[in-house]
């Protein structure tokens, strides 16, 4: 590959290294005149738009263009990790335009779930970091559920605007265009890749009838999620494919649990009560006292803890503590991004601490279940 090569579809910078970065290039592409990034290859083939990521300041200054048009937003978050994939500054960049908020993977909580109840749940979550919800869709690509929905809530509020879908890493962004591109492509027209003015974003432009675009923008990384640290392998392990099973436990005071070497929960105070983990089930939960918990991990931290195992441990930044005092007379979940949640049951309060690498978002929240 020549220095300065670009791609003839969009126009992006090629480069060899990174298939999930823009411009990617296939070595067994390089034969093909003239040169077109993965992206654009597949879209051109296959009219399938696939993910590509950017990172969360390139991807703000996209958004920001948005606020400047008269556009529809779709956002797309992930149910299992609600905050850490939720655009916290999305409101800000967006304007005065509609947001629908789709929160996809209902499919992994429990079938019993009180799903007004969830809906309410997210609409104050929503509140709480100050977006705006036009309409919330609970849906599950997965199942195809909740699509119909937002094929539905798009054709009523679209009027004569672009439609914009945003979303992180991960949460099922392209499961959706994928969709809206069959429903709404009768394939005369060819998907674009364009390049916005002033970014190094490529977007893929999906032509509706009128002239007007679906306009799927890249996947924003956030760091917070854990998934965004791990290997491949691992992120198998922490990201469920099936409805959690919650795990409860019954702790007394000075107890730890672990969750493979991924994580370490410690129980400081309140007296004895239950506390359920919907953590994906392929990760080990292991239980003990907390007088040995830092010699437990040092001794068995990558082999009885896993995974990561102990060749991927060291892959992963520092460990640091997290305290929570939990209140007394509600209920709480001590929020893990990408990892899950473990729901204190009782109402008396609690003193807890959770131990991570150093950056993955931890907090606590009203209780989603
Ligand atoms: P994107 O990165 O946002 O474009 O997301 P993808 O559509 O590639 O999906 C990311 C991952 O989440 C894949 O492993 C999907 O199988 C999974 N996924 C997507 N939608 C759902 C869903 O509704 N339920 C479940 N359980 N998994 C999903």
């Amino acid at each position: 590959l020549t220095a300065g090569a670009k791609c003839s579809g969009c126009g992006i910078a090629l480069q060899m290294d990174a298939p999930e970065l823009p411009g990617y290039l296939p070595a067994q592409a390089l034969e093909r005149t003239p040169l077109v990034c993965q992206r654009c290859f597949r879209i051109r083939n296959y009219n399938e738009s696939s993910t590509v990521t950017v990172d969360q300041s390139e991807f703000l200054r996209l958004l920001s263009e948005v606020g400047t048009k008269d556009a529809l937003v779709i956002h797309i978050v992930d149910l299992f990790d609600f905050q850490g994939s939720v655009i916290s500054g999305l409101q800000r960049f967006v304007g005065n335009n509609p947001v629908i908020l789709a929160v996809n993977k209902i499919d992994l909580l429990p079938k019993v779930t009180n799903w007004n109840k969830l809906r309410n749940w997210v609409q104050k979550e929503a509140k709480e970091i100050g977006l705006k919800t036009e309409e919330i869709i609970l849906c599950s690509a997965k199942q195809n559920t909740g699509f119909e929905r937002i094929l539905e809530v798009v054709g009523e509020m679209r009027g004569n605007r672009d439609v914009y879908v945003v979303g992180a890493t991960n949460v099922g962004k392209s499961t959706l265009i994928n969709r809206l591109i069959s429903d709404y492509s009768d394939l005369e027209e060819e998907l674009t890749t364009s390049r916005y003015p002033g970014t190094t974003l490529d977007t893929v432009n999906i032509p509706l009838d009128d002239g007007h675009f679906i306009i799927d923008t890249p996947g924003i990384v956030y760091e917070s999620r854990y998934t965004e640290l791990v290997t491949k392998q691992d992120l198998a392990a922490i990201m469920p494919d099936k409805p959690l099973k919650p795990m409860v436990y019954q702790l007394n005071e000075g107890q730890t649990l672990f969750f493979g070497a991924m994580a370490r929960f410690d129980y400081l105070e309140g007296g004895r009560q239950s506390f359920t983990c919907f953590i994906n089930n392929g990760l080990k939960i292991h239980r003990t006292k907390l007088e040995r918990a830092d010699d437990l991990f040092a001794d068995h931290a990558g082999v009885m803890l896993a995974p990561p195992t102990k060749e991927h441990l060291a892959d992963l930044p520092e460990w640091t503590r997290h305290e929570f005092r939990v209140p007394r007379g509600s209920q709480y979940d001590l929020f893990i991004s990408g990892l899950g949640w473990i729901k204190v049951n009782g109402d008396t309060g609690a003193l807890a601490a959770i131990h991570l690498p150093k950056g993955v978002k931890v907090m606590m929240r009203p209780s989603l279940i």
